[in-house]
């Protein structure tokens, strides 16, 4: 089952919490047991789990951008002037994530938030929300 969400993001770079969304779509998809995959279909995006706590989020920005700084004589800027997001998005980030799902709960540890990262906004983005079910176990 595949679903679409759309994220406004609201700055150039900005990490956005997605998890509840995802949680709902997995209700929504009544899916009980197996893996959700959650892929952004943009080349200046990318994905990450980890804890949504306001300072850590400041703080991989600010790593980001120290990493990857802006406009150094890249060959792309040449074309549309945003070549340190699309190596942000292929260095330092993945365009999907994957979550187990047990009794229709994703199976994050207690800090573990499904994080968005924009690296060109503000913009439209789209999403894709993919709920693959397991099997039911057979009882022997
Ligand atoms: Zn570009």
């Amino acid at each position: 089952m595949l679903f679409d969400i759309t994220v406004p993001t609201k700055e150039k770079f900005e990490i956005i919490d997605i998890t509840d969304e995802v949680q709902k779509l997995v209700w929504k998809g009544k899916m009980k047991h197996g893996i959700v995959v959650v892929f952004t279909t943009h080349t200046t995006t990318g994905l990450l789990i980890n804890e949504a706590e306001s300072g850590l989020l400041s703080d991989l920005k600010l790593k980001m951008k120290e990493l990857i700084p802006k406009g150094t004589g890249y060959h792309h800027d040449r074309i549309d002037s945003n070549a340190h997001s699309h190596l942000r998005a292929s260095l330092l980030l993945n365009p999907e994530v994957v979550i187990p799902v047990d009794q229709g709960e994703l199976q994050l540890g207690t800090w573990q938030r499904i994080l968005f990262v924009e690296l060109d906004g503000p913009r439209h983005r789209r999403l894709l929300v993919s709920l693959c079910p397991c099997p039911e176990m057979i009882e022997e």
